[in-house]
């Protein structure tokens, strides 16, 4: 593809990832304020690479770019290095890190069956600091800045208790480099103390670490809760071990802290056997690891092995699998949910993110691909999202895949924003909005998608649960039109028997143990509580814990369902009652009117009980002495709140409501009460005081 490119375009495109990549890396070593993860960072300046190299004679002159790091801020002294800071190469797979082993023994020479010691050391994610020490004295502590010139922050770092300011027996002239980093759990104190003080919240540990440890004022880097692991050496004045196993124990002969997770290899096998044994519990440990380095163990080696422009050839971090990658948008598709609602899903070009092939994710609604939240603030920094784009996407825990980012450098130049449908792409109706956020087909039951789906719902663990009758059988079965509302399903084994022409199991993918199983789970989901009822109706806004509210207050099937028709005649008295259960929104209420004066979910409501035993909820036996009795509560109570009043008579078996009905058996009533009492004691309500309250829940 890369081929087709005209020169001017391979240019711009060349200077477009230079900008990215320079800003990145000067928010991350200047400003302490990355707005690219690393792994997004890492993926720009791989793609960057593999441009420059098919396109060498486009590089421009002192490219810069893939040096380390970036020119350092003047409020620091600067220092020169006595030798370089390298930044050390990085394996994304264990391919990568076979090459790196091979290249070694043949750079040294070596069999290729022969094996390579190496030792293992997490890549903590922190700041990199350079120690120098004159006749045991610490003299200079200096950043890693651009890899060749840092910054002097020795009054900071020597307010870090775990770098020693006096060692004793050692070399004239000593540098011990190593990473300064913030455990997670005292990042989210520090944090909460930043938040305390209306000060700035860090992004990270890393971005904590750094900005503590780049103060002015050394007081304040004093404050922060900074730590240092020693792992290896800058400059020194005689040698003192000959490879990095028998420094580390040096190194805590000195003083300093070292990382317990060090590991000795003796071959390639051994490395990748610690690598995923380590990737298991790393998400354990209290610091951040990015990945692992292996570096070869013997020094003389690594003399011989020496460093390419940037970093050494004798070591190599070995990433761990990220939880986000990079990859192209192949269309934008839309699903039809049940209940109408329209959702954009990216098909992507499947990529793996942390261990997991990933091929789709979700774009949420209209605003969140033109780059913009539900309140109308801008994200991705108002940038849309378009297919052909390079986006990267990321998993947290088992969500769905979601997008992050979108490169703007790889967009083409025909690329054209997305225009999202007018007209549902499942059954052609009109689509619109219904509120700020989202789209919907009213086509209701005409729509394939939403019935489906509705059926779907229906026969799911929570609802019917009528097990074997996923989504490919729903589909099927309802393409030859056997099924096309809930109803149907009871007379399947009637109208599509063993016995019937027209029967399941001679379908594709059936037979006749299929069928009669199916047929087994339908006979047995006929008997079902009240709450499960309400539930498979799939109405919006009446999920699991609305649907076990409004069972448990009205008990009985045919005492709701007479209630909600009277709810969408616009009776307003059952309206205030609905709005007066507790727990019962107006947006569940205005969903079940909607429902309720719908035709065709008002013939599937009427047709379904002929088939169905709808049992009547059961109050748990509680026996107490308000059990079954409806309550309201009136005035201010002294001794406890109006919730715990509330909760304390639902454990006991009570249904509270707020407002008095004729329902209304007793009514509690406390200070300054109003017209609830006046109400009470007109309808001959049993009306009791706080203090005969206490004395009933005593009991
Ligand atoms: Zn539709």
């Amino acid at each position: 593809m890369l081929k087709n490119l005209k020169e001017k375009e391979i240019r711009d495109k060349i200077i477009i990832l230079q900008t990215e990549i320079n800003k990145a890396k000067q928010d991350y070593f200047q400003n302490d304020n990355p707005y690219l993860s690393d792994n997004e960072y890492d993926s720009l300046v791989e793609r960057y690479k593999k441009l420059i190299k098919k396109f060498p004679s486009m590089i421009p002159e002192n490219d810069k770019t893939l040096g380390i790091g970036s020119t350092v801020i003047s409020s620091f002294n600067k220092v020169e290095h006595s030798s370089p800071l390298l930044s050390l190469a990085n394996a994304f797979s264990s391919s990568d890190v076979e090459n790196f082993d091979e290249s070694i023994k043949r750079f040294l020479g070596k069999d290729l069956s022969s094996d390579i010691q190496y030792a293992v050391e997490p890549k903590i994610d922190g700041l990199s600091l350079s120690l120098r020490y004159n006749k045991g004295k610490l003299i200079l502590a200096s950043t890693r800045g651009d890899g060749k010139i840092g910054e002097d922050v020795t009054h900071n770092a020597k307010t870090i208790s775990e770098i020693p300011h006096h060692i004793s027996n050692a070399p004239d002239i000593l540098e011990v480099r190593g990473e300064v980093y913030i455990l997670k759990s005292d990042f989210i104190k520090l944090n909460q103390s930043q938040k305390m003080q209306n000060q700035k919240i860090f992004a990270n540990p890393r971005n904590a670490a750094a900005g503590s440890l780049r103060q002015l004022n050394s007081e304040i880097t004093a404050s922060r809760p900074l730590r240092f692991f020693a792992y290896s050496l800058g400059e020194i004045s005689h040698n003192l071990v000959d490879n990095q196993k028998d420094l580390i124990v040096l190194l805590q002969k000195y003083g300093f802290k070292t990382n317990e997770e060090f590991y000795f290899c003796n071959n390639l096998m051994e490395l990748m056997a610690v690598y995923e044994d380590f990737n298991q519990k790393r998400e354990k440990l209290d610091y951040d690891v990015d990945g692992l380095v292996y570096k070869v163990n013997d020094f003389s080696l690594q003399k011989r092995l020496g460093a390419r422009s940037t970093s050494p050839r004798w070591a190599i971090a070995h990433k761990f699998k990220p939880e986000e990658s990079f990859t192209k948008i192949l269309s934008i598709e839309i699903q039809v949910g049940r209940t109408g609602t329209l959702s954009p899903v990216a098909k992507l070009d499947p990529v793996e993110i942390g261990g997991v092939m990933v091929s789709s994710a979700t774009l949420h609604n209209e605003d969140f691909i033109k780059g913009f939240d539900s309140s109308g603030n801008k994200i991705r920094e108002g940038v849309d999202i378009r297919v052909g784009d390079l986006v990267s996407i990321y998993r947290a825990g088992d969500v769905i895949p979601k997008i992050k980012s979108v490169s703007l450098s790889e967009r083409g130049k025909d690329s054209t924003p997305y225009i999202f449908p007018k007209f549902c792409p499942d059954c052609g109706s009109i689509v619109r909005k219904e509120n700020e956020s989202s789209i919907r087909c009213y086509a209701g039951l005409s729509c394939k998608s939403q019935v489906i789906e509705r059926i779907k719902h229906f026969v799911s663990k929570k609802a019917f649960s009528i097990d074997g009758f996923a989504e490919k059988q729903i589909s099927q079965l309802y393409d030859l039109g056997w099924i096309q509302s809930p109803v149907d399903i009871f007379f399947l084994k009637k109208k599509h028997g063993h016995t019937s022409d027209l029967s399941i199991k001679s379908l594709d993918n059936w037979g006749e143990k299929s069928a009669d199983k199916l047929f087994i789970a339908i006979e047995k989901s006929k008997k079902i509580t009240l709450d499960k009822f309400i539930f498979s109706l799939g109405i919006r806004y009446v999920g699991e814990v609305v649907s076990s509210i409004l069972a448990k207050y009205y008990e009985e099937w045919e005492v709701f369902c007479k209630k909600m028709e009277n709810l969408s005649l616009k009776n307003n008295l059952a309206m205030e009652e609905l709005l007066n259960i507790d727990g019962i929104g107006l947006k569940s209420v205005n969903e079940l009117r909607l429902f309720f004066s719908n035709n065709e979910s008002l013939k599937i409501i009427h047709e379904l009980p002929k088939f169905i035993e709808i049992e009547k909820f059961q109050l748990k036996n509680i026996q107490s002495s308000i059990s079954n009795m409806s309550i309201v509560f009136t005035g201010t109570l002294e001794t406890m709140s109006r919730s715990e009043a509330k909760s304390i008579a639902e454990k006991m078996g009570a249904k509270v409501s707020s407002t008095i009905s004729s329902n209304t058996d007793l009514l509690i009533s406390g200070d300054s009460a109003g017209s609830k009492l006046k109400k009470a004691k007109e309808k001959d309500i049993k009306v009791i005081t706080e203090n005969e309250w206490l004395d009933l829940i005593k009991k």
